[in-house]
């Protein structure tokens, strides 16, 4: 799988640019990514360990294995439709499951072409079985055939899976959506601050779960933070998915435009200031916009609560540090959150106070290494945690014998 990942990762890279409108780049690195994913659970099929304890009980031995859990449904969004089934079908194989993968509507070709190279790669009949179709309408037929879900997508797809898995008492693991907080204290070093700001948020279009959307900005930095975000936006260069200049591609369809749009207009009514926020037209047709920073915004804001999935972010003022946690604190999700300081003890503090499950220094919120363990808290994740060792916690079940020899 690695094998043929690696060499074909320029032709796959642009099959995901054209289907998706992610810059070829991006859909290089996306299939690099998926490659590192599978070797790496190549290595991890030998390496499930068990345990051998004493009984309280003389003369019984007890042992702790581990099994594969059965058969696991997958079902993927859309944003990165060749890394997300990945990080998914890899671990699933390793530990001896059987796959039932259904892709998001928008990315069919994708999927088709990583699930043509795994049964060519050797993986037996009905191992891994691709179905293609509305989520609405295979939703509930996969759940009532599968052992365990593991699910990314929306959190509105995520309840509705975890209603009706939960009756047939189906293993659940649910990534869902953010509303990713970035801090920037007056001590940060602002061109990291601006980098990490206009990377997290704006790049690949916003549409990452781990993308940057509340920018919480200390007064004394503010508004120089503000104007070198501002003047970085007007040189991001938006345009077609295959040209090389290209830094974000278009917005992936009608309706993610449409709401776009809608959440622009939500946030000019709730009195914010903007930046940016342009329709753009390309040289082809298609869905360009130019990114969007809301400034002057407060956290009880729509616009600040409610997850956008698009190249639009806020900056809301604070006084100190304690405000800017507690703002970062204040909302339904808990995926990812970053600080930009050169205070250790705020660093530090914030690493250990911030409810999410990943936590950044000096870095985007997005941007991830595929060996460590991937998730969040409250509304964006439900169940064990995706991606390195932790993932066998998902794909694989307990099993503890006791034996008298
Ligand atoms: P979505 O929830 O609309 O769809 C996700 C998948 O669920 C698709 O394959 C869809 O067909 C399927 N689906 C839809 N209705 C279903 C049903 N009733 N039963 C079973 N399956 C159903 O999400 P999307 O628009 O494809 O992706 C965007 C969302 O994904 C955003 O909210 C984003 O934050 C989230 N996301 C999260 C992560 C993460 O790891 N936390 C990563 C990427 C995207």
């Amino acid at each position: 799988m690695a094998r043929e990942l690696q060499s074909r990762r320029e032709e796959l890279g642009e099959l995901l640019a054209r289907e998706e409108g992610k810059t070829r780049a991006d859909g290089i690195g996306e299939v690099i990514r998926a490659a590192q994913v599978f070797q790496f659970f190549a290595g991890e099929a030998l390496r499930l360990p068990g345990e051998r304890v004493p009984s309280i009980r003389p003369g019984v031995e007890v042992e702790i294995t581990r099994e594969p859990v059965g058969v696991v449904g997958i079902i993927t969004p859309w944003n990165f439709p060749i890394a997300i089934p990945a990080w998914k079908i890899a671990p699933a194989l390793a530990f001896g499951n059987a796959v039932i993968f259904k892709p998001a509507e928008l990315t069919p070709a994708s999927a088709w072409a990583l699930t043509d190279i795994l049964h060519r790669a050797g993986t037996p009949p009905g191992v891994v079985n691709l179905v293609m179709g509305r989520g609405s309408q295979l939703g509930d037929a996969i759940i009532q055939v599968v052992d365990a879900i593991s699910f990314t997508g929306s959190v509105r797809t995520g309840r509705r899976i975890a209603s009706r898995a939960i009756e047939r008492m189906v293993k659940l693991q649910l990534e869902m959506g953010g509303k990713n907080p970035l801090i920037v204290l007056d001590d940060a070093d602002l061109e990291i601050a601006v980098d990490c700001a206009v990377n997290g948020a704006f790049y690949q279009t916003g549409q990452r779960c781990t993308a940057t959307s509340r920018i919480i900005v200390q007064k004394g930095i503010h508004d120089r933070f503000v104007a070198s975000v501002a003047e970085r936006m007007r040189s991001l260069r938006v345009g077609h998915a295959l040209n090389s200049a290209t830094e974000i591609g278009p917005v992936v369809d009608r309706r993610q435009f449409d709401s776009n749009l809608h959440y622009l207009e939500i946030g000019d009514h709730e009195g914010a200031s903007r930046v940016g926020g342009t329709i753009l037209q390309g040289e082809t047709p298609g869905f360009y916009m130019q990114p969007a920073l809301f400034t002057e915004t407060s956290n009880a804001m729509r616009i600040n609560r409610e997850e956008i999935f698009g190249p639009i972010a806020s900056v809301i003022p604070v006084d100190d540090f304690e405000q800017a946690l507690e703002i970062a604190n204040d909302t339904e999700f808990g995926l990812s959150a970053g600080i930009c300081t050169t205070s250790l003890k705020y660093a530090r503090h914030f690493q250990a106070n911030i409810q999410s499950g990943l936590a950044m220094v000096n870095l985007p919120t997005a941007g991830l290494d595929f060996h460590v363990p991937f998730g969040g808290r409250k509304a964006s994740s439900y169940g064990p945690r995706e991606q390195g060792r932790y993932a066998a916690e998902f794909y694989t079940t307990v099993k503890t014998s006791y034996v008298r020899p």
